[in-house]
């Protein structure tokens, strides 16, 4: 989608010009810029600007003037203002704490990454003794917002520890004073009444996993017990949803959400996978692609597909939400979102995955069951998979200020600052984009890789181009409209939106 354009060097107003990346989408010319402005302009006006020939009388010059493309005529403080609001992030110490109750889990999902073991493995809980050092450790972290979330296995297969880290939490809390967020990440076959409503006291709120239909969804997601995983996980939605709702809360905010994982079987069913989620009240879909890595290298040839197949996938499910939007169904596409969130508005979502430098162990951090701290639980996976180099320290002995200046911690942020890195400083996208080293060292053994090869790279460019493609055909401005409403993140009440550590990790 995207096209090179001949720019003659020699015809360029070095003292006209600021900085910007360039290229042409639709025939036209998006300019970029650090502190993600965008502008389309026609290839020959792109011309007459690079030669400084665009009058200040022109309507072109004022919009390229406000979008910081003038360097003759810029506004350096706000600029730089702007780049402090993009990159607030960076403020702020990690706020994302993966509890890894227990590695047991009852399903055995064909993409599963997670490292599972069989139920009678209770080896691999969580002790109490260690759930409360986890707590304490959290809470040291230099961050004023504080978001437990309760991983596996199934985490509710160590329900104990749950209790305890959520009431332990809550407690301490009172005399700490953080923004504290509790989740829970689970397929909700252990699920009952009363922890159902106990949840619901302790305000936590519950994020499962819903492929798409009923024969997708158990096709993807074996379960042990032979019965439908998607019968027993829409009844507990359902349930979980009527019980907030009875309980007087603002349904669009509390309901449980859902993640999905785009298998081989879901290349030609998104318009049925979002039906599902609109059905269960859910309000924001990720269409995530699969990792290769995992007990997935295994089943790869049987579940897997090229990044062109997915990309098609991606846009056709994407239009197809867009026209539920148009219909007034309101329904999100989660990454989309992020994206725009960063080309639209003056801030960032600072979702680990998509930003620069990436938020491994810098806003997030994983705790495995044996209370060793990981940047992230893909780097709890990696170790799993024979390789400590995402290893931070060990609640027993480590301290905060050794895990968050660990050398691990420094080298992917530096493999990950899109502005220094090769092809990303050039990439029209670099500004909205995000690099995780992480995947780099699963898919090419480096933390650095290679771009444009890599999976995440073709994966953000393919969406990135998309978009903006969306945008500029939007001759009715309905598209804008549309996406203009996904960037707007509601909170709870009391609490900041921010991305579920399971959303940047699994
Ligand atoms: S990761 Fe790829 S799409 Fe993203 S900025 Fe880098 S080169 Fe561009």
């Amino acid at each position: 989608m995207l096209t090179p354009l001949q720019v003659d060097p020699r015809a360029f107003a070095k003292d006209k010009v600021g900085y910007f990346r360039y290229g042409v989408v639709d025939g036209k010319v998006l300019m970029t810029n650090l502190v993600g402005e965008h502008l389309f302009v026609e290839p020959d006006d792109f011309r007459r600007f690079l030669a400084g020939q665009v009058e200040r009388a022109e309507p072109l010059y004022e919009a390229l003037r406000r979008r910081y493309f003038v360097k003759d005529d810029m506004a350096v403080d706000e600029l730089a203002e702007k780049l402090r609001r993009k990159k607030a992030f960076l403020r702020h110490g990690p706020h994302l704490h993966a509890i890894v109750t227990t590695l047991r889990c009852n399903h055995a999902c064909r993409y599963c990454h997670a490292s599972r073991t069989d139920m009678d493995a209770v080896d691999t809980d969580m002790s109490l003794d260690t759930a409360r050092k986890v707590v304490d450790f959290a809470f040291t972290t230099p961050t004023p917002l504080l978001g437990f979330e309760f991983q596996g296995g199934e985490p509710t297969a160590n329900w104990p520890v749950i209790e305890f880290v959520v009431d332990y939490a809550l407690e301490k809390n009172r005399y700490e004073h953080k923004e504290l967020l509790l989740s829970l990440v689970s397929n909700l076959t252990l699920m009952t009444d009363e922890k159902m409503r106990w949840l619901v006291d302790k305000g936590v709120m519950v994020c499962t996993s819903l492929d798409g239909p009923a024969d997708l969804h158990d096709k993807n997601r074996g379960w042990m017990e032979k019965q439908s995983s998607h019968a027993v996980v829409t009844a507990w939605m359902d349930k979980f949803n009527a019980e907030w709702v009875r309980r007087g809360f603002d349904a669009d905010l509390f309901h449980v959400d859902a993640l999905m994982t785009t298998t081989r079987y879901s290349l030609d069913r998104g318009p049925e996978i979002v039906d599902e989620y609109v059905r269960r009240g859910i309000r924001s879909i990720h269409l995530r692609p699969l990792n290769p890595f995992g007990f997935a290298v295994n089943t790869w040839k049987q579940i897997g597909y090229s990044m062109d197949e997915f990309l098609a996938f991606y846009k056709t499910t994407l239009d197809y939400i867009l026209e539920l939007n148009r219909r007034g169904v309101f329904i999100q596409e989660r990454l989309a979102s992020i994206f725009l969130t960063k080309m639209l508005t003056p801030d960032d979502p600072n979702y680990s995955d998509c930003r620069s430098p990436c938020g491994s162990g810098s806003a997030q951090l994983a705790y495995s069951y044996d209370g060793t701290i990981y940047t992230d639980d893909e780097g709890r996976m990696a170790a799993h998979m024979g390789n400590d180099f995402f290893k931070l320290g060990h609640v027993d002995t480590s301290s905060v200020d050794e895990v968050l200046r660990h050398p691990t911690v420094k080298a992917l942020a530096v493999a990950s600052i899109q502005e220094a890195l090769p092809a990303c400083h050039s990439c029209v996208f670099s500004s909205t984009c995000g690099v995780q080293p992480l995947h780099n060292y699963m898919f090419d053994g480096d933390i650095f890789g290679q771009r444009p090869l890599s999976r995440k790279c073709q994966e953000f460019y393919g969406v990135q181009a998309y978009l903006y493609h969306l945008l500029s055909n939007d001759t009715d401005g309905s598209v804008q409209r549309i996406f203009r409403r996904w960037t707007i993140q509601r909170s709870r009440p009391g609490t900041t939106p921010y991305a579920p550590a399971a959303e940047v990790s699994s």
